[in-house]
């Protein structure tokens, strides 16, 4: 069993102390419910089909979605070394406090509690040797973001919004989150963006469309790409079967462009 233990002091930069590789990618998102979770996962998906050895870190401590997104359960054990073996997605290791809680269990630890432990899962995890670890951070730009942010060692942030003001406005703060702590942005995604109807093939934006892309431009921020609604991704994720679900090019697609613009 992996014991977590709280500690006095804030954890250290965790570049130096030995998690191989080469880069860490945050995705983070002001408002929760945008599709942080679905970004992140397909983007890991995503980036191992290119060829990369990639690692999926599930810190969004308050609503760990990634093991249901990929189907995936158990509880991680520890090695000999004391080393955590992460829950593997093919040949993709995955780690989440999600696997340690019970799925119908609130996290209702204090904040340092929560920065210590995610950090001591970044730290013990034997990820092996990684291109690319992705984090699904915590929405928004509270305490647990803002902290997070500081102590990983992240190469970057991918920032996830919808097309609707509410989403941008609160995706400019997670901009200016990331800034404050030097994290540079790699860009903006919009999810959810746009509508078209499989039975009439009529083009809705129910959410708005366009909003992220210029937003973007306002902000000097690369655009990444624009992710549609689609019904079956959002049932493959209900059902555990998100990177399944990858196997078809339409949906692929937008996220395959999100993955090369990050490379
Ligand atoms: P967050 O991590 O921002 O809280 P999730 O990734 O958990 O968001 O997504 C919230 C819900 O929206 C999930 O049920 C997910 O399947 C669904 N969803 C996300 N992106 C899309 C999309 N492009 N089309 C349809 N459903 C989506």
């Amino acid at each position: 069993a992996i014991e977590i233990v709280e500690h006095d002091r804030p954890p250290a930069r965790l570049g130096q102390i030995g998690l191989r590789v080469k880069s860490v990618i945050a995705v983070g998102s002001g408002k929760g419910g945008v599709g942080k979770s679905t970004v992140a996962a397909s983007l890991a998906q995503c980036l191992q089909r290119f060829g990369s050895k990639v690692g999926l870190m599930d810190a969004d401590v308050y609503g760990p979605s990634v093991p249901h997104l990929l189907g995936l359960s158990g509880r991680p054990e520890v090695d000999e070394n004391k080393r955590i073996i992460p829950i593997k997605k093919g040949p993709m290791p995955v780690m989440s406090m999600g696997f340690l809680v019970e799925p119908d269990q609130a996290v209702i630890w204090r904040g340092p509690m929560l920065h210590s432990s995610v950090t001591q899962f970044l730290r013990d995890t034997d990820w092996g040797l990684l291109d690319y670890l992705i984090i699904d951070m915590p929405p928004g730009t509270g305490d647990v973001a803002l902290t997070l942010s500081q102590i990983l060692p992240l190469s970057g942030a991918v920032i996830v919004c919808t097309p609707q003001e509410v989403a941008l406005l609160d995706a400019v703060k997670a901009i200016s989150m990331f800034g404050k702590v030097h994290i540079p942005i790699l860009g903006m995604v919009e999810n959810m963006s746009g509508f078209q109807c499989p039975d009439c093939n009529k083009h809705y934006d129910i959410f708005g469309k366009g909003g992220a892309r210029d937003k973007a431009e306002e902000l000097g921020t690369p655009f990444l790409g624009a992710v549609p609604i689609n019904i079956p991704l959002r049932i493959a994720g209900d059902q555990g079967k998100l990177a399944e679900c990858l196997d078809d090019d339409a949906i692929r697609a937008p996220m395959d462009q999100v993955a090369r613009a990050v490379v």
